[in-house]
């Protein structure tokens, strides 16, 4: 199945978000291949110059992952080559993605704790990090957006 862009935007228009097709292709199959197991990543991409948060690439990371983004980068050489050259080409971590394998795309309370420490996290250089939950099963997916601003606040995008 060919994948669209998504476009979501917050009601007041303020934060603005496009996910590319590539990026939702990585997300799905990723998801899919992970069946009942959560699974996730990274979400790599620029803001526009009309201020839209553009994500053009989406990573998965190892299962066995246990640690946050930062030490992961640091931990794992092909990560980190990556986010180095994407630098180069001005694509920079945007935020994360993971699944909720059978479950809605709510964002749980470990996920805002979460977020709201990448938002807080100078070593990020990520201020408004971006969530993307993907819910649902392979036949009804449900896939949510939401911006973590540093005071704390979650704004859920449509
Ligand atoms: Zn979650």
């Amino acid at each position: 199945m060919a994948e669209a862009d998504i476009h979501a935007e917050s009601a007041d228009a303020r934060f603005r978000v496009t996910v590319e097709a590539g990026a939702i292709c990585l997300i799905l199959s990723n998801t899919r291949a992970a069946k009942s197991r959560e699974t996730g990543g990274i979400l790599i991409g620029h803001i526009d110059s009309d201020g839209r948060a553009v994500i053009r690439e989406a990573t998965g990371k190892p299962r066995s992952s246990i640690f946050g983004w930062y030490t992961f980068v640091r931990k794992t050489s092909g990560l980190a080559a990556l986010l180095k050259k994407q630098w180069r080409e001005n694509q920079y971590y945007l935020g994360e993605w993971h699944s909720h394998p059978s479950a809605p795309p709510t964002p749980s309370g470990q996920d805002r704790s979460t977020m709201r420490a990448i938002a807080g996290d100078n070593g990020y250089c990520c201020p408004e990090p971006i969530l993307l939950i993907v819910g649902g099963r392979d036949d009804s997916r449900e896939i949510s957006i939401t911006v973590f601003l540093r005071n704390g606040q979650a704004v859920q995008l449509r």
